[in-house]
C-alpha cells in the first residue's frame, strides 16, 4: 500500500504526505500493528552507507520518514521528488495526541533521567488519556530489565530517545517485546520536556533549523559536517544519472 519509496544514496524513503502517514499510524493503533518508524536525516543515510547492518534496519524498518530539508532537497535534486518533510518530533507530538484521543498506552525510554521525567510530568499533565505505563532514562546498563518491563506492561507506542544508530538497534533487536508503534526520537524529549527549545516557526519555515541547533550547541559542528557531504554524494548521484 505505501511501499512506494524514493532511493536517496541507499536509503528508501517513503513518499507520501504527513496527512496520510497520519491516517497510516491511525489504522495502525486501532489494529494493534506492530510497527517501527525510522526518521532518517543525511547524517543516517551516511552511516547507513557505511555500516551495511544498520543500512538493513532502516530499510527493512516500516516507515522510513524524510526528517530534515537535506532528504528533500536530495531528492528533488536527483529528479525523484518527495512530497514533503515529516520530522520525528512533529511525528512524536502526534502519536501523543493520538494516544490521548484514544486512551492507549504509551512507554517512554531514553534521554536524561531528569528529561525523561519531565516528560512524563509532561504527558500526565496536558495529556490526561495517556495511560502511561512507565518510562526509562537512556543510560541504563541492564536492557533485559526494560524489555521485560516493555512486555509486560503492553504498551500500543513506544517511543526510544538513544540516539542514532543505538535506537534503530535496540527497537529492531526487541520490537517483537510489544506490539506497538516503535519510533526512535532522537533527541526529541530535550525539547517536548522544555529543556531545549525548538527553533522558532519563522527559523523552521526558512529551513534553518539546524543553523539554529548549531548556534545554541555548537558542539555539534562537527556532526554537521555530514551535510555538505552528503550534498556532494548527491551531486555527484546526479551527474552519474544524468
Ligand atoms: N541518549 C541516551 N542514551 C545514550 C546516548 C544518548 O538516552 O546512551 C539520549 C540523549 O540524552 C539525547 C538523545 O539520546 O536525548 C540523542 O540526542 P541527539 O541530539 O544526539 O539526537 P538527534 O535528534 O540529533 O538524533
Amino acid at each position: 500500500m505505501h511501499k512506494n519509496r524514493v532511493n536517496i544514496l541507499g536509503t528508501e524513503f517513503d513518499n507520501f504526505t504527513e496527512k496520510q502517514f497520519h491516517k497510516y499510524l491511525d489504522d495502525d493503533l486501532d489494529l494493534k500493528a506492530n510497527k517501527f518508524i525510522v526518521t532518517p536525516n543525511p547524517e543516517i543515510v551516511l552511516s547507513a552507507r557505511k555500516d551495511s547492518n544498520f543500512s538493513k534496519i532502516v530499510n527493512n524498518a516500516d516507515y522510513v520518514i524524510p526528517d530534515g530539508i537535506g532528504i528533500i532537497k536530495g531528492a528533488k535534486s536527483l529528479g525523484t521528488p518527495i512530497h514533503e518533510r515529516i520530522t520525528g518530533f512533529d511525528t512524536l507530538q502526534y502519536l501523543i495526541s493520538a494516544a490521548n484521543r484514544k486512551q492507549l498506552k504509551v512507554y517512554l525510554l531514553g534521554a536524561k533521567p531528569e528529561v525523561i521525567q519531565a516528560s512524563a510530568e509532561k504527558i500526565k499533565n496536558d495529556y490526561p488519556q495517556v495511560d502511561l505505563v512507565g518510562f526509562h532514562d537512556g543510560y541504563f546498563k541492564d536492557e533485559s530489565e526494560i524489555v521485560t518491563e516493555i512486555s509486560e506492561k503492553k504498551p500500543n507506542i513506544v517511543l526510544v530517545a538513544l540516539g542514532s544508530p543505538k535506537q534503530e538497534v535496540f527497537i529492531n533487536k526487541y520490537r517483537n517485546s510489544a506490539d506497538a508503534i516503535w519510533i526512535g526520537v532522537g533527541g526529541s524529549f530535550d525539547v517536548f520536556s522544555g529543556t531545549k527549545k525548538r527553533a522558532p516557526k519563522i527559523v523552521q519555515k526558512l529551513n534553518l533549523e539546524w543553523l539554529y541547533r548549531l548556534v545554541k550547541e555548537p558542539t555539534r559542528i562537527g556532526r554537521m559536517t555530514a551535510i555538505p557531504k552528503y550534498m556532494n554524494l548527491i551531486n555527484k548521484e546526479k551527474k552519474n544519472k544524468g
